[in-house]
This record gives structure tokens, C-alpha cells and sequence, in this order.
């Protein structure tokens, strides 16, 4: 019999001590990295526990009752979270996306809206405030969230079919359940919602038409996402990628489609309208057609690491500077310094090479 080594959660990915430069520029809202890119979004894992087991995500196999996930001491405080968030929109982020594991099992993720929605960009507006979910708990907390200053939900769907759905959460979850969340959320005005469906080849490509049936005309846009090779344990393999191409193409035949333009420049979701005027669909081509050079996202951990890619093998530890006796400009120094140096691009150069790489998984930096 092999020994299983189970690693300590903290220990699991590498993690490097940022540089805090002693002269800094000033914060100019502007940064740029080592291909141009500037620094727009910024998503915020605020847990990495799920109450699903999607196959392609958290497969049991990996994430059973032996896995160790992050005690509470580890993650990031509320007051920490913000500060964070404040710094990053210092540099010139204008959209906060909280995520997780599933961000909605962090107790008291209301009171950490209220706090990020009291944030301005230097030009004084609001940020866009987003959060993705499975939805499970969003019939109870709609009304809370929308209060606390939520503006907009895109919740995670991969089938309308029950049993098609019960077997990719793996959790035995009723996709009516979700159903009566999306409509909580509607009510609530976290409107317009966005669904995303994770399109694996043999296990969901049969929802396709079923759910662009299910969304045309209900005013949420659905969104069709490449299954990706994110983290070490979902057994991900090219024959299973249902190209974006063909997704339009089998919705095109029977509800014709049209391409309509970007909502802004560095969208990564390709945007598409039924001819007859019942809304729109999106895909977002990951695999098939990476969208690198227009990335602006930095993503934090839940217990504070920087990750300037979705696909980065380190983080960069922002907690040891927050829990430090850093300043804010010194911690604000040190991210630009990061972003500057930024050249990922890993969706570009994706090969054999890079498939043997040891990738942080998508629960733990919320995708
Ligand atoms: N639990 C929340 C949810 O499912 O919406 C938020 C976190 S989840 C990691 C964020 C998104 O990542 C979900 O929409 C999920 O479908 C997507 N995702 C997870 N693993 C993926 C993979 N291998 N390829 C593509 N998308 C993936
Ligand atoms: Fe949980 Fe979201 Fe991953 Fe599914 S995709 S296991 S809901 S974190
Ligand atoms: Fe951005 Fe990395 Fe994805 Fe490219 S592979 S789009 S750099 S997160």
C-alpha cells in the first residue's frame, strides 16, 4: 500500500516574500507590466471550502475528508481584505470579483461588501462590486447582499437537466435549487446575471441547447466556458475542450446567432445576440482562443497571495506585509513592483512543457 502524503495546507504551493522598494513612485493609478498590460480587475478569494464537489474543480478523489483546507487564522481578516482592495484601487483597479471556494460560506461576507463598497477609484466613483457563486445559498441571502452593496451576481451552472447537474456537483445538489437562487437574485436586483456552464465533452455538451433554451429571452446572459487545465487534480485532457466554435455553431443552427462588439476593450467573454431579439450568450475561449495580451487581472488567495496568473506555479506573499510593520505605501510599492514585472502569458505558450508544471487549483484562487 503507497503512503498518501498530505501536505499542510499553508505549505502546499510555494510562496515568495514580496520586495518593497525603497523609493517608490508615486501611486499613479497607471501601471503597466512587461507586456503593457495595465491593472483593472482584481478578484478576492475569501475561502477556499465549497459545499460542491464539481468534478472538473474539487474531484473527491482529491478533496475528501482527509484534505486539509486553510484554518481561519490564516485567511485574510474583513479590515485585511480591504485594505488590500483599497491599495489595488489605488493602482487602477476598478472591479472587485469575491469568489472562493464558495465565497457565500464565509460567515458575515455581507458585513466585507459593506466595507469594499465604500471604496473610489482616484476619480472618486464607486467600484464595480461582483461576486460568483453556486448559488446554493443565494435564495437566503439575496436581499442581504444586494443591501450591503453588491451590484451583480454570475452564478455557476452546468446543466438545467437534474440528473446531468447532480452528477457534476457531486454532491447529489437539485438544480432546482439554483433555479429559485438566480430568481432570488433577480428580485433582489443583482441584475443583469450572468451564468457560466463549464463545457466538458461527454459529460455536459449534451446541456448546450437545453440551457441556451432554458436562459433565451429571461434577460440573464449565459456564458459558455472552455473546460480548462487549471490546478493538478481534474484529469483535464484536450479531447474533453468543446471549442467555443462549435458552441455557437450548434446554438447558431438552431436559434441564429450574431456577434455584437465588447461591452469594453480587454472583455474576455465573445458576446453574441439571437437574431429574434431574445438576448445574448457569451464564450470564453480560455483553450482555444487565449486572450493574454488584453489580461488585467491580479488575483489574491485567501490567505493573501498575489498571483499574477490564473495558471502561476507562486504566489507572492502580500499577508507577511499586511500583518507586518509595512505602510500602506511601502505595501502599495511592493504590488506595483509585482505588476511591473508581470510577463505571464501561459495560455499562449500552453504545451507539453507547461502541461507538467505544479498549478495552484481553481478553489483555492476562485477562477
Ligand atoms: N464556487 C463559486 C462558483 O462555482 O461559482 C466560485 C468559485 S469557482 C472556482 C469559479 C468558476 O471557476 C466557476 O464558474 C467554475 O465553473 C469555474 N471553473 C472551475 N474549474 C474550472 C475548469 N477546470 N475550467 C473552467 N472553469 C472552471
Ligand atoms: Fe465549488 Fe465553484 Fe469549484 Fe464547483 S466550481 S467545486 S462550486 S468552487
Ligand atoms: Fe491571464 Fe494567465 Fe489566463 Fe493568460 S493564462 S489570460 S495571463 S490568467
Amino acid at each position: 500500500m503507497t503512503e498518501r502524503i498530505i501536505p499542510i495546507a499553508e505549505a502546499r504551493y510555494p510562496t515568495r516574500a514580496p520586495v518593497v522598494p525603497d523609493n517608490a513612485p508615486p501611486v499613479s493609478g497607471l501601471l503597466s507590466d512587461q507586456r503593457g498590460r495595465r491593472l483593472h480587475d482584481l478578484r478576492l478569494s475569501v475561502t477556499d471550502r465549497c459545499n460542491f464537489r464539481c468534478t472538473y474543480c474539487m474531484p473527491k478523489s482529491v478533496f475528501d475528508t482527509d484534505y486539509q483546507f486553510l484554518p481561519q487564522s490564516s485567511l485574510l481578516s474583513f479590515e485585511e481584505l480591504t485594505r488590500i482592495a483599497r491599495l489595488f484601487v489605488g493602482h487602477g483597479v476598478e472591479k472587485i470579483r469575491l469568489t472562493g471556494g464558495e465565497p457565500l460560506l464565509r460567515r458575515g461576507i455581507e458585513n466585507l461588501i459593506e466595507m469594499l463598497a465604500q471604496l473610489r477609484t482616484p476619480s472618486g466613483v464607486p467600484v464595480d462590486l461582483t461576486l460568483t457563486t453556486n448559488a446554493t445559498l443565494l435564495a437566503r441571502k439575496a436581499k442581504s447582499l444586494r443591501a450591503a452593496g453588491l451590484e451583480r451576481v454570475t452564478v455557476s451552472l452546468d446543466a438545467v437537466d437534474d440528473a446531468v447537474f447532480r452528477k457534476m456537483n457531486d454532491v447529489d445538489f437539485p438544480v432546482s435549487d439554483v433555479l429559485g437562487g438566480i430568481d432570488a437574485a433577480t428580485a433582489a436586483g443583482l441584475t443583469p446575471i450572468k451564468v457560466n456552464m463549464v463545457v466538458r465533452r461527454g459529460v455536459n455538451d449534451s446541456e448546450i441547447l437545453p440551457m441556451a433554451r432554458h436562459f433565451r429571452g429571461s434577460g440573464h446572459i449565459l456564458r459558455f466556458i472552455e473546460f480548462m487545465d487549471v490546478g493538478a487534480s481534474n484529469g483535464w485532457r484536450m479531447d474533453e475542450v468543446v471549442p467555443s466554435g462549435d458552441v455557437i455553431r450548434r446554438i447558431g443552427e438552431a436559434f441564429p446567432l450574431e456577434p455584437i462588439d465588447p461591452n469594453y476593450s480587454g472583455e474576455v467573454a465573445e458576446r453574441w445576440r439571437y437574431v429574434d431579439g431574445a438576448g445574448e450568450v457569451g464564450v470564453i475561449s480560455s483553450v482555444t482562443r487565449p486572450f493574454c495580451a488584453e489580461c488585467t487581472r491580479a488575483r489574491v488567495s485567501t490567505e493573501g497571495r498575489l498571483y499574477t496568473c490564473l495558471f502561476a506555479t507562486e504566489g507572492h506573499d502580500l499577508r507577511a506585509l499586511l500583518r507586518g510593520t509595512y505602510s500602506d505605501e511601502q505595501i502599495s510599492a511592493a504590488i506595483a513592483h509585482l505588476w511591473n514585472l508581470r510577463d505571464d502569458r501561459y495560455s499562449e505558450i500552453r504545451s507539453d512543457e507547461t502541461a507538467g508544471l505544479r498549478r495552484i487549483e481553481m478553489s483555492y484562487i476562485g477562477g
